[in-house]
């Protein structure tokens, strides 16, 4: 069996204990992953650590050539990346190619921080004295992150934090570890010294011993709501510096003045892209007044015609759930939604892929007349499950987003330029779609959701990014001249 090993230093490490990888689309054990813990993560902060006296100290120049350098070598191997997590996660290889695309655009972004790192300058603040800042990064830091993304939750940390001077452990999903393997190897083919990027599997003993080390400055973490609070909490107290992006529910808010064809479409690649394993997945259409039945009619024809496969076949749409346990949980729900009252327009339970009999197939399953007091609204179900839940304004249609304790994306499908800017201002939400489903922002502006979708007070990459990974010092001087004596107060100092 192919055992995926840990990289630190710039060497593959086996590791003693593993835990298998499977495929999603055929059911089989198809490797096992080295499973790290305390002295694994030792290892790789004490040559993160090493590494970070020479990377430190790098010009900005050699960094964004390697980052060009980075950046050119995930696309040239952008498809035999794509091939290595379809065939861990089970999503399609063209959907595997798009969060590449849009991890690469981060390292994009990380070829330009030249500009975004200018300090700031203030001449003669006083008599003979300057002020000026500049930024350095952290040391060593580390990126823990989700299955649902194994290439571009990734891409979305170790660019920046690489870029602006610090290295950095990534410790992967357990679930789909290959592709961050692969990715450390392209980094070393860019030319990047060894240490600088490490990583170290595992599940919990690796998260804890990172949370708990002392020389983890900074901790970026994506995943589950629960686990982010918990990492929130344990690295904080640890003195560390903690950005943590939580789950989601994610709304798409339709009005009756939208083209509800057009509506329909995006909100079913939406919510079955990915088999709804995205933190933007739709997983709630809110049919405001009139919408609703000719909504429900067309999305249930369009959920009918998702082709369910696996990731690798020609003309699939939606492939395998991740796992045995997520499969039982999706389907789990969808029985409880109709015991709780909802009417399953589209059972997806109990869908079989021929050839593919053993593999975590659900098919999209379609919830009309939910309510908020249902668990398939409340809970984040991380599967290809679209509620409907009917509403009569665009006001309680804000409302029952503002109720709900994720705040993630949401989308609004209308005609009207006065709805949307009413909608923009009145959800508490980070990011927000007008006529766009799944809005995630470009790698320059921030990623980042409310209230229970990030905990702490920090988004990811794009601006905010750099300021994570980096913190300022600011410089005040003075040149004076021999002959040009500047008395020395014992009051305060103020300018003059
Ligand atoms: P998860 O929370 O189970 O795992 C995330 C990471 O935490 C993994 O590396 C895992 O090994 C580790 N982990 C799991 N349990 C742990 C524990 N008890 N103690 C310490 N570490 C632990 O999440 P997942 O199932 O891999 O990913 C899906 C979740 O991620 C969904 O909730 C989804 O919404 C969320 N997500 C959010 C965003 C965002 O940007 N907000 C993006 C992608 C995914």
């Amino acid at each position: 069996m192919k055992l995926i090993p840990h990289w630190i230093d710039g060497s593959s490490v086996p590791g003693g204990q593993s835990a298998p990888v499977f495929d999603p689309a055929t059911g089989q054990e198809q490797a096992r992953v080295a499973l790290g813990g305390a002295p694994e993560v030792d290892a790789a902060v004490t040559a993160a650590a090493r590494a970070f006296d020479t990377w430190s100290e790098s010009s900005l120049t050699q960094r964004t050539q390697v980052m060009f350098a980075f950046r050119q070598l995930l696309a040239e191997h952008e498809e035999e990346l794509a091939r290595i997590i379809s065939a861990e996660h089970g999503k399609t290889v063209d959907d595997a190619r798009g969060e590449i695309v849009r991890g690469r655009e981060v390292v994009e972004f990380a070829c330009g921080l030249g500009d975004v790192l200018k300090g700031g300058f203030s001449d003669q603040v006083s008599r003979g004295v300057d002020v000026r800042d500049f930024r350095r990064p952290l040391g060593v830091v580390a990126g823990i992150t989700p299955f649902n993304f194994p290439a571009m939750v990734p891409l979305w940390m170790h660019p920046i934090a690489i870029a602006t001077g610090n290295t950095f452990i990534l410790k992967p999903s357990e679930r789909d570890p290959s592709a961050a393997n692969f990715v450390a190897g392209l980094y070393r083919e860019a030319g990047l010294p060894d240490g600088v990027f490490n990583v170290v599997h595992g599940g919990k003993d690796a998260v804890d011993a990172l949370l708990d080390h002392p020389g983890v400055r900074a901790v970026s973490f994506v995943g589950s709501t629960p686990i982010a609070k918990y990492v929130h909490e344990r690295a904080t107290a640890a003195g560390k510096r903690v950005q943590a992006l939580g789950g989601a529910k994610n709304h798409a808010v339709v009005l009756p003045d939208a083209d509800l064809e057009f509506a329909a479409n995006h909100i079913t690649a939406g919510a079955y892209g990915s088999a709804g394993e995205r933190c933007m997945a739709i997983s709630v259409a809110v049919a405001v007044g009139d919408a609703a039945d000719r909504l429900v009619e067309i999305l249930e024809r369009k959920a009918n015609e998702v082709k369910v496969g696996p990731g690798n076949a020609a003309g699939t749409e939606m492939g395998p759930l991740v796992t045995e346990a997520a499969r039982e949980r999706v389907e789990n729900a969808v029985g409880t939604a109709a015991a709780q009252g909802a009417t399953v327009v589209v059972d997806g339970r109990g869908l079989k892929v021929d050839g593919y009999e053993g593999g975590f197939f659900t098919g999209p399953s379609l919830l009309d007349h939910v309510t908020a007091e249902m668990d398939a609204y409340q809970e984040e179900l991380f599967g290809p499950v679209l509620a409907v839940v009917r509403v009569d304004t665009l006001d309680e249609a804000i409302a029952l987003i503002n109720a709900n304790p994720y705040g993630n994306g949401t989308a609004l499908f209308t005609d009207s330029g006065e709805a949307a800017r009413r909608f923009e201002r009145g959800v508490d939400v980070g990011m927000i779609g007008i006529n766009v489903p799944v809005p995630v922002p470009m790698s320059y502006y921030s990623f980042g959701g409310w209230k229970d979708s990030l905990i702490g007070d920090s988004p990811i990459h794009g601006p905010e990014g750099v300021r994570f990974y980096t913190r300022p010092k600011v410089v005040t001087s003075r040149w004076p001249r021999p002959a040009q004596q500047v008395a020395a107060g014992f009051t305060f100092p103020t300018s003059s």
